[in-house]
């Protein structure tokens, strides 16, 4: 809620160790590893977790962080997640190719409302001793005598807050990175036009992943918990402003050139609202700086081909503890070996995109392959 007038019901200066201005993956993932270090922390949310919200499939993988994070048990008792056994993908051929997680060593992925998901590890990190401010503004922030002023608005009431250390955890925005002389070095234009469809009967189970790649883009489609589907077109931003110059119905027009997704989607309703994230790939040039460093999207954002998201989030919000607790305690050069970690982890991911893509070779003269390969 934005605040309407300054003079109300101003609060004392609250003192923490730690700011954090975002409440997702890789905020809340900071938050309880620097509560493992005997750390306070406040995290401010700008909502309250009822928007939509993309990024539903997590790899078998993530358990590990979850476990590090003392989360693990509860994730899989709270019944908000449904397991998935399978990747089917049509990529480089028209066939699909099964990759069965049989044989990973973490066992199953998971699927998940990422609304729930979120919200989830929110109140997880309130419940190990964060304080937490949903529908929050950040309304200004500076650096005194090595502490963080911070003004918030919440609730129509201002609060003002001092830390020893402030991070950045607002995604794809960075938004405070931005405000330190960060710049993004972007990689792609893709973007993701997303959309949820409730089944017109009672499905049988066919809780794998599909993806399937197309001329001009990839699609992707997961059983959600409720099971609704959600259904992904991911191409660049100028194919799709061009698309939908010369037909509305792009969207449509395009999943019925495809083969497995519009069977998939047989059973579904045909009226669709669709909605469009920006999904590039980008890094900053500068993830830290003194008494700050930014987490998750904010600091790299990768294609969500790698499904790979949030699992980085998580991994990146436990390094960065470890590399406050070091800050903290006057060690050296703990946030240069972070921004060192984070780039390396960028690189391979690079690398591993590149890999990807270059495998489809079936449209030689599309826009969207070319730029890739
Ligand atoms: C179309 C699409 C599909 C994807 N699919 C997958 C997938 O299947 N699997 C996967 O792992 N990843 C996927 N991703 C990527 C994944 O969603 C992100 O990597 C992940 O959400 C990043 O987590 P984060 O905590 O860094 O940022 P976010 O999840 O973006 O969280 C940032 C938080 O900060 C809050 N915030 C923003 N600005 C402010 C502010 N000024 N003040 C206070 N709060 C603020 C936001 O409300 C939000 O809660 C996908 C992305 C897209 C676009």
């Amino acid at each position: 809620m934005v605040f309407d007038n300054e003079s109300k019901d101003l609060t004392q200066d609250e003192k923490f160790d730690v700011a954090i201005i975002g409440g997702g993956p890789a905020g809340c993932a900071t938050a309880l590893s620097l509560l493992k270090y005997g750390y306070s922390v406040v995290i401010m949310e700008k909502t309250d977790y009822n928007n939509l919200r993309v990024g539903e499939i997590l790899p078998p993988k993530i358990q590990v962080p979850l476990s590090y994070l003392g989360i693990w048990k509860k994730f899989l008792n709270e019944n908000n997640s449904s397991p998935s056994f399978t990747i089917l993908s049509s990529w480089g051929k028209k066939e699909l190719h099964e990759n069965n997680f049989i044989f990973n060593p973490f066992g199953k992925g998971w699927h998940v409302n990422r609304c729930q998901f979120d919200a989830f590890l929110a109140h997880a990190s309130e419940s190990a001793g964060s304080r937490l401010y949903l529908k929050a503004k950040l309304v200004s922030f500076n650096l005194e005598d090595n502490n963080w002023k911070l003004k918030v608005a919440c609730d129509n009431k201002l609060y003002h807050f001092k830390s020893r250390f402030l991070i950045d955890a607002t995604g794809h925005q960075s938004a405070i990175s931005l405000q330190f002389n960060a710049n993004k070095i972007v990689h792609d234009k893709l973007i993701g036009i997303v959309c949820y469809l409730s089944p017109n009967s009672k499905m049988t189970s066919d809780n794998h992943l599909l993806i399937e790649a197309a001329e001009c883009g990839w699609w992707y489609s997961a059983i959600l918990p409720d099971q609704n589907i959600v259904v992904a077109y991911m191409t660049d931003a100028d194919i799709y402003k061009h698309g939908i110059k010369k037909s509305t119905t792009f969207w449509n027009d395009e999943l019925q050139k495809t083969i497995h997704t519009k069977s998939r989607l047989s059973s579904y309703p045909t009226q669709y609202i669709l909605n469009v994230y920006s999904a590039s790939s980008f890094h900053l040039d500068k993830v830290s700086g003194k008494g700050w460093l930014a987490v998750g999207d904010a600091a790299i954002a990768f294609d969500p081909l790698s499904s790979q998201g949030v699992w980085k989030s998580l991994q990146t919000g436990i390094h960065a503890a470890e590399a406050i607790k070091k800050y903290l305690e006057n060690k050296e050069n703990p946030l240069e070996e972070y921004s060192t970690w984070i780039n390396k982890i960028f690189c391979n991911y690079l690398l591993e995109r590149q890999k990807f893509y270059s495998s489809e070779k079936r449209w030689p003269d599309s826009d969207f392959w070319k730029r890739r390969n």
